[in-house]
């Protein structure tokens, strides 16, 4: 594996060879001190680099506690190195025929096909999240490759003849140049993939800045990269948290940025980038509401919205955290969820049959569990409490079992709040409409769903409701890559947004030439 070169020697050779001097006697059990943490290098201009770095950060299996690695929190000069080569790479990448700058991908997905598990592993390990929740994320990552395949049909610009006599117009698309994407923590496998293949296959050259929490996943991604033969500065990764930020947001190189994470660092980079004059797609929190209606099918409505509230450990930016359940619903609704949440099994995601994992950090723990606190104080009944759970052999894991509070009033801090945690808010309208307002109230939109079995319902829903991704029986309406992913409201900051056409009219400029030609000149001939 080139990564493991940068770090001083591959770790699995350290530990055997510690291994083998154990059982021979030649180390005394006593004296053998933990081999140090690696370290994730950097990926610029084709090449795994150690990080000059002053500042390092352990990389914590939330599950376990385990310290999985050491990342570095770049400097400015570092990501300049990185910008520097996407810079140099962009001339020749630029000339490449769209036709070969695919090829590439298409050995890409083969590679991520091929390690999908060993992948997924590393993304549970990181991440928390269930192993196979895990795939899942590849899944969607490998869509993302497979449809920038087609680039060399999707970047065709359009032309007309004659727009005045003997005058022709034709609008092409170019690439930007040097583009970078910034990634949040809780889909580290899927996300950097909205932005990546469709930056490459339309001749831009990029920079990845994963989130500093979960940058193992990144580093396998681009080691199956490294293998696909894209030429060197192409593709880059560097590590960090803000410093690397700012200094991709001020780089007079960097053309576009795309982001996903909060609202708060969304709106900060949409400015940011805002006035540097660069074009930014930001992609921020949720608070995704779905309506229960009592003609909705409960067992199905029961299953989808406890997979939608409570898979990823609720650190999905789709995952459903207020349910508005409308006249009979209520109860109904209210049992069968409380039941549904109370049985799942929570655990090391890598353990068979565990169905939620840990959220990310010990802090996100004490964050969500004093929300819940929050919701009770304010009035909400903890129908379904999971703080401080027991999870037999991981005491040391970021747990939160799944919660359920029902009646969380209007006024409380919760209502506008994104838990980002396994916890599910009931709410109850007498009718649609007050539905329908509660929905359209919330500052974010990233999603919303209905359930129903009444046609003209949905269609309302679909119409009015001011959110970007609707599911009308659906509890996570994650768009496929061939369409846009598209939060509204405080969920997102721009036009253009990630995965399918926007990417591309997002990763290209439209240039239109206007072109007379005398007639007299090819009558010459
Ligand atoms: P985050 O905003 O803390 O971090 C995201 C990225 O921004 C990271 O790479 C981080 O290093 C960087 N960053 C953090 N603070 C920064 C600052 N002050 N200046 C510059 N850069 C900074 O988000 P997170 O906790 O990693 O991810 C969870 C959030 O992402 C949730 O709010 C979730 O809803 C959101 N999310 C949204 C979508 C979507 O499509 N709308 C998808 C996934 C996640």
């Amino acid at each position: 594996m080139p990564g493991w070169t940068a770090g001083g020697g591959c770790p699995y050779v350290v530990l055997w060879t510690l291994f083998f001097a154990i059982a021979k006697g030649s180390i005394p059990m006593s004296t053998v001190a933990a081999p140090p943490a690696s370290k994730i290098p950097q990926f610029i201009n084709g090449q795994w680099i150690e990080s000059q770095a002053s500042e390092w950060q352990d990389i914590v299996n939330p599950a376990t506690a385990e310290v999985l690695g050491r990342v570095p929190i770049s400097d400015a000069a570092e990501v300049a190195r990185a910008i520097d080569a996407a810079q140099a790479a962009y001339p020749e990448w630029r000339r490449t025929p769209a036709e070969d700058r695919i090829q590439p991908l298409f050995k890409l997905k083969m590679l991520l096909e091929e390690h999908l598990d060993d992948i997924a592993r590393v993304i549970t390990r990181e991440n928390g999240k269930t192993f196979g929740e895990a795939k899942g994320e590849m899944r969607r990552a490998i869509e993302n490759v497979e449809v920038a395949c087609g680039i060399p049909m999707m970047m065709q610009g359009h032309h007309l003849e004659d727009v005045a006599r003997g005058i022709d117009e034709t609008m092409i698309r170019q690439p930007l140049g040097v583009v970078a994407a910034i990634a949040p923590f809780n889909f580290p496998g899927m996300i950097p993939f909205w932005f990546l293949p469709y930056a490459i296959a339309c001749g831009n050259t990029l920079i990845i800045k994963p989130s500093e929490r979960v940058p193992l996943t990144m580093k396998i991604a681009f080691e199956l990269l490294e293998k696909t033969g894209l030429p060197k500065g192409i593709v880059n990764l560097v590590n960090g948290g803000k410093v690397a930020v700012d200094t991709l947001l001020d780089h007079p190189a960097v053309r576009a940025i795309s982001f996903v994470g909060s609202t708060p660092v969304a709106r900060y980079i949409y400015a940011r980038a805002g006035a540097n004059g660069k074009r930014a797609q930001c992609q921020g929190g949720a608070k995704n509401y779905v309506i229960v209606l009592p003609d909705a099918d409960m067992q199905m409505a029961t299953q989808i919205v406890s997979d939608s509230a409570f898979g990823c450990a609720g650190q999905r930016c789709l995952a459903v955290s207020v349910a508005v359940t409308v006249g009979e619903a209520q109860k109904t609704f209210r049992d069968s969820i409380s039941e549904a949440a109370a049985n799942l099994r929570v655990g090391n995601g890598l353990d068979e049959g565990v169905q939620m994992g840990p959220v990310i950090t010990r802090q996100s723990k004490e964050r969500v569990q004093n929300l819940i606190g929050v919701g009770a104080r304010d009035g909400a009944k903890v129908v379904i409490d999971g703080r401080n759970p027991k999870i037999a052999k991981y005491a040391a894991g970021n747990f939160v079992k799944p919660t359920v509070l029902d009646g969380v009033p209007a006024s409380s801090e919760l209502t506008n709040t994104e838990i980002f945690g396994p916890v599910l808010s009931l709410v109850h309208a007498s009718g649609m409409d007050e539905a329908m307002e509660m929905v359209a109230r919330s500052p974010f939109g990233n999603q919303a769903s209905l359930f129903t079995s009444s046609g003209s319902a949905a269609r309302r829903f679909r119409y009015e409701t001011p959110a970007g991704n609707i599911g009308i029986n659906i509890g996570v309406a994650a768009p496929m890559a061939y369409f846009p992913f598209s939060g509204w409201k405080d969920s997102f900051f721009g036009i253009l947004h990630a995965q399918g056409r926007d990417a591309i009219e997002f990763y290209t400029e439209k240039k239109v030439v206007v072109e007379r030609w005398a007639k007299e000149h090819s009558r010459k001939f």
